[in-house]
């Protein structure tokens, strides 16, 4: 059983994750939805709205699941049975950041991330660009999914 993990804040999903997990679907047997909680952080969206508007996204897919997680995420992959880690990439700033935060889950686990490149026409949304355009009451609706309504 392939089982891969797709980490991230989903402060909301975007139509860039919305496309690397569409694309992530047909490599992996299951692929979880890993929404991770971190005490510190303030996010615009509570947990349950963010899970929701996932769950929502994609009813219709059995092999998507939704959970949420705290600490590192190499445990709580181990704690689902997950070998693999999926990751988008847009930019170089993307690229760095992810090498090292690859490089060091390799050294805690066996566990790979496998990493799709942003679909062209998708690489320059982002959850913080589309929280800016909601908090001055912008058109976000063709950055997010139909299911991401505030
Ligand atoms: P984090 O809180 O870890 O930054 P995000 O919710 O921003 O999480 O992103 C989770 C994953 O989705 C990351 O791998 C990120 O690179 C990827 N991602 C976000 N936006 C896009 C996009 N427009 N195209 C491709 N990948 C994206």
């Amino acid at each position: 059983m392939r089982r891969a993990i797709f980490p991230g804040s989903f402060d909301p999903i975007t139509l860039g994750h919305y496309d690397i997990i569409q694309r992530g679907i047909p490599l992996f047997d299951e692929l979880v939805i890993a929404i991770g909680i971190n005490a510190e952080k303030k996010y615009m969206f509570p947990l349950e709205k963010r899970l929701g508007f996932i769950k929502e996204a994609f009813q219709e897919e059995p092999k998507v699941k939704v959970m949420t997680y705290k600490g590192l995420t190499v445990d709580f992959c181990k704690k689902v049975g997950a070998n693999y880690i999926l990751r988008g990439l847009r930019n170089p700033g993307d690229f760095e950041f992810e090498k090292a935060i690859a490089h060091t889950n390799r050294k805690l686990s066996e566990i790979e991330t496998v990493f799709l490149l942003t679909s062209s026409g998708k690489s320059y949304i982002s959850s913080s660009i589309v929280r800016d355009v909601i908090r001055h009451g912008g058109d976000y609706t063709g950055l997010v999914p139909d299911t991401v309504r505030t």
